[in-house]
């Protein structure tokens, strides 16, 4: 295929795999591009080089050439770095102020490091080898000005004027909210349309300017497309996706299943698939004893991996946690979040540590070894726009037990009694009770009919959880775009 007839897309994401991860978005940023990268589809990844990615990774990056970022009233350096890992081209946009922090986000100038950040995108496009973007795909509101700054101060530039921009929703929960001083201070948008768009009274919303600007807005599940619509779930922006609606769609996640596979898990004690379910009871016994847990294999054991936050349903898991005081069932909990989530965990596991395990951190090996090992996967979520942690448990035979909103309805089939087809449990309201009824039914099956309950488990892991169908409906959309 001709060069030229190549649609080329940079994939703008704040974090992606294995860089760096805080949740779901870096899992997207570091598997979709690959499968989206073809002959006719030229994808690359920019990223900020934040000081927290691994030394390796570093040290392979190769300088490209420097610049400034003109910010407001600054002048502000940046450099580019690249690095091909794989088949990908990344981009690294350097600059020590913005990005040599010890965390990802949370910072008090976050505000300014993502302006920052989303303006570099735009002047780095001129150096970055004869690759001038068809399509900029934008993921989260840390890339949300890309769009409201290109339309604003960059489409008089030659080749700047074809760009189309596609905005993705991966948390509506978080917009990039601040003082409106941020728009003439930092933006430098004071006085240009660009400030009502960004404006929500006395502050400036960086996601509503993108949802403004964007040619087409996606989110990660067709359930949370329609979904973001109500009022219920809208977080104050409804109006504006219903006046969108002809933009928006929604494109499931997928998972990576080359390197998440029970198969060739190194994480793993030992390796198991969906024909010989023998090596995840292995699994099992050794993360019991690593746990404390008693070694039982006839107790389920059921897990939770997670954000320990309001969004992923925590209240109606602590609401239940003196169900695993007994030791008929255990649970573990990997996570860190708010406060009195973390305390009620370490307080059952310090309580009853032979059936409750809680480790307040984030560990990525360790949460491998817990989908491989746990029986069920508790994800009770007020609202999820898809949820990768459900896709992971089934993958390796850990069968989720979810409330029915946005992707989890989407991927988790309940498992029906009479026909002993489905990929997991479910409930509709978010309501203790429900859940707790749904723990109950999975611990009935678990221990009365061990045999339907490996064949669920079969089930759940032979679904196709991988990119391939969504990464042909992002490429049709980028196709839709570049006529
Ligand atoms: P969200 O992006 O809303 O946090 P997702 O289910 O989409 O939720 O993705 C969460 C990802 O982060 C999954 O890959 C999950 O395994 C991982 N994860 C969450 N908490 C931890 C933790 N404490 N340690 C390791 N991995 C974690």
């Amino acid at each position: 295929m001709a060069k030229q007839e190549q649609i080329k897309i940079l994939f703008a994401s704040f974090e992606a795999v294995p860089f760096s991860k805080t949740g779901g978005l870096g899992d997207v940023a570091g598997s979709l591009p690959s499968y989206v990268l073809s002959p006719k589809y030229d994808i690359r990844v920019i990223l900020p080089k934040l000081s927290l990615i691994p030394e390796k990774y570093k040290e392979k990056m190769k300088p490209l050439c420097n610049f400034t970022v003109p910010l407001g009233w600054r002048n502000v350096y940046c450099g580019i770095e690249v690095l091909k890992l794989g088949k990908i081209t990344y981009y690294f946009l350097d600059n020590e102020y913005y990005f040599s922090r010890s965390r990802v986000y949370g910072e008090f100038d976050d505000g300014e490091r993502v302006a920052f950040f989303s303006k570099a995108i735009l002047e780095s496009i001129v150096h970055l080898d004869d690759f001038m973007p068809d399509v900029i795909h934008c993921n989260d509101w840390h890339t949300a000005l890309v769009p409201v700054f290109l339309h604003e101060q960059y489409m008089g530039i030659p080749g700047f004027d074809k760009i189309k921009t596609i905005f993705t929703i991966h948390n509506l929960k978080f917009q990039g909210q601040f003082s409106d001083f941020v728009i003439d201070d930092i933006c430098g948008l004071s006085g240009t349309p660009a400030e009502n768009q960004l404006r929500i009274g006395q502050a400036a919303n960086y996601m509503q300017g993108a949802l403004k600007y964007v040619e087409k807005i996606t989110t990660v599940s067709p359930s949370y497309a329609d979904e973001i619509c109500t009022k219920y779930f809208g977080e104050g922006l409804d109006w504006l996706f219903n006046e969108r609606r002809d933009r928006l769609v929604g494109i499931l996640n997928g998972i990576d299943d080359k390197t998440l596979d029970p198969e060739n898990d190194k994480a793993l004690a030992a390796p198991f698939n969906s024909e010989n379910l023998e090596g995840k009871a292995k699994c099992k016994e050794a993360l019991q004893k690593e746990l404390g847990l008693e070694v039982n294999p006839n107790v389920p054991l059921f897990a939770i991996i997670s954000r320990l936050t309001e969004q992923k349903g925590m209240d109606l898991v602590t609401y239940n946690l003196p169900m695993f005081a007994d030791g008929k069932m255990q649970l573990v909990v990997l996570g860190t979040g708010d406060s009195q989530y973390e305390e009620a965990f370490a307080y059952y596991a310090e309580k009853y540590p032979r059936s409750i395990a809680c480790a307040l951190k984030f560990d990525e090996a360790l949460s491998h070894r817990i989908y491989a090992g746990s029986d069920a996967f508790l994800m009770p979520s007020k609202f999820e726009p898809c949820g990768l942690s459900q896709l992971m448990a089934m993958r390796y035979g850990c069968l989720p037990i979810v409330r029915e909103t946005g992707g989890l309805k989407d991927t988790v089939a309940p498992f029906n009694k009479y026909t002993k087809e489905g990929t997991g449990f479910s409930f509709a309201n978010y309501n203790a009770h429900e859940l707790k009824e749904q723990i109950g039914r999975a611990y009935d099956l678990y221990t009365n009919d061990k045999k339907t309950w490996d064949s669920v488990v079969v089930q759940a892991m032979q679904k196709d959880y991988s990119w391939k169908q969504s990464a042909k409906e992002y490429r049709k959309l980028y196709s839709s775009l570049v006529k």
